[in-house]
């Protein structure tokens, strides 16, 4: 157990978590909505600091972040917990833990020294915060965070972006790049399907990209719910219009499972068609997931057109990019090592 950050004191040993928007007020006892942040005698602490329930070394690529050194390898790490319980999670195992004593036993021990020793001891460029929810293990990846910069690894978040902004301000100087899950842009599908609200994820991206954090944006697409023409522009407007043209947007394939195991995978048409959507808003990269050997998993050129980045699945195939440029026209590369 470790004391939490971000929770204010209330009469009665009460305490108010301030970590993510549900704000959990909590008796003496009680857990949040988390399942993982729990109050003990008017002292909000952390159960799962240091506790990795997971630890994999992957492709950048698979996070999916296509624009953070590109073919390098991350070390990606997570404990048990989620702020969202969403009804079509894929890790629902691990981040859906509800028993504290389980989640107190859950995980091997791995101190933040750890983590950013094996990183470096596999030559991971950078360290993903991802499978669970980085913010609730917030302090746990704030430590390593600050750990990893001080060996030039960079940090990732893959996050649903349901954070408050003052942990966001703090973590955000040692914080290089987020793909952050904008699962709708509608507030109904993120009360009935997820148990959050949109308007705190719209938030945390503008307060992203001002913090200077690289972004990029995964929605999945899911049949029925969040797949109207009208849905598709309004996302891909707003990465265009708040984000920037040059915020990769990644669409993927939504395949039966957990809650929802009673709905159909994504038609490839849908997400044709949200991909035109995302190109005719103006966004210069477009990647469809989930979908293997289609062209899109690749990069071209915002500018000229050409291919930079070949990619088969989380393989890169071939690159033309030289420091950051075109090595056709010279046009940027944006991005974080392209
Ligand atoms: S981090 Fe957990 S305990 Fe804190 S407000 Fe969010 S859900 Fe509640």
């Amino acid at each position: 157990m470790k004391e939490g950050l971000f929770f204010t004191k209330l009469e009665n040993n009460e305490v108010r978590c301030e970590l993510c928007p549900h704000l959990c007020r909590l008796k003496n006892g009680q857990t949040g909505i988390c399942h993982i942040r729990k109050n003990i005698g008017g002292i909000l602490y952390s159960s799962v600091f240091g506790k990795a329930i997971a630890s994999h070394i992957d492709p950048i690529e698979k996070k999916p972040l296509f624009h953070v050194a590109p073919g390098s390898a991350s070390f990606s790490v997570a404990t048990a917990g989620c702020n969202f319980n969403c009804q079509f999670c894929q890790n629902h195992d691990i981040s859906q833990v509800k028993n504290i004593a389980d989640i107190e036993n859950y995980g091997r021990e791995m101190p933040p020294e750890k983590i950013v020793e094996n990183a470096a001891l596999h030559h991971c460029q950078s360290i993903a915060y991802t499978y669970t929810e980085p913010t609730i293990y917030f302090e746990y990846a704030y430590e390593t965070a600050k750990l990893a910069r001080k060996k030039n690894i960079l940090n990732v978040f893959v996050t649903n972006g349901y954070i408050n902004p003052e942990p966001l301000k703090l973590i955000s100087p040692f914080l290089d790049a987020a793909n952050v899950d904008l699962k709708s842009f509608h507030e109904n599908f993120y009360r009935k399907l997820v148990g959050g609200k949109l308007a705190p994820v719209l938030e945390t991206l503008k307060l992203m990209k001002e913090f200077n954090i690289w972004i990029e944006v995964t929605t999945l697409i899911i049949p029925g719910e969040n797949d109207s023409t009208n849905e598709l522009e309004q996302l891909a407007r707003f990465i265009k219009n708040e984000l920037g043209e040059e915020t990769p947007w990644h669409i993927s394939r939504f395949y039966p499972q957990y809650k929802l195991s009673n709905y159909p995978p994504t038609p490839i048409t849908t997400l044709e068609r949200a991909f035109a959507i995302g190109k005719d808003a103006g966004l210069y990269h477009v990647y469809m997931g989930n979908v293997p050997g289609n062209e899109t998993e690749s990069t071209f050129c915002f500018n000229c057109n050409k291919m930079l980045i070949r990619r088969h699945g989380y393989q890169i195939v071939n690159m033309e990019i030289d420091e950051g440029k075109c090595k056709f026209c010279g046009a940027e590369c944006y991005g974080i090592r392209m």
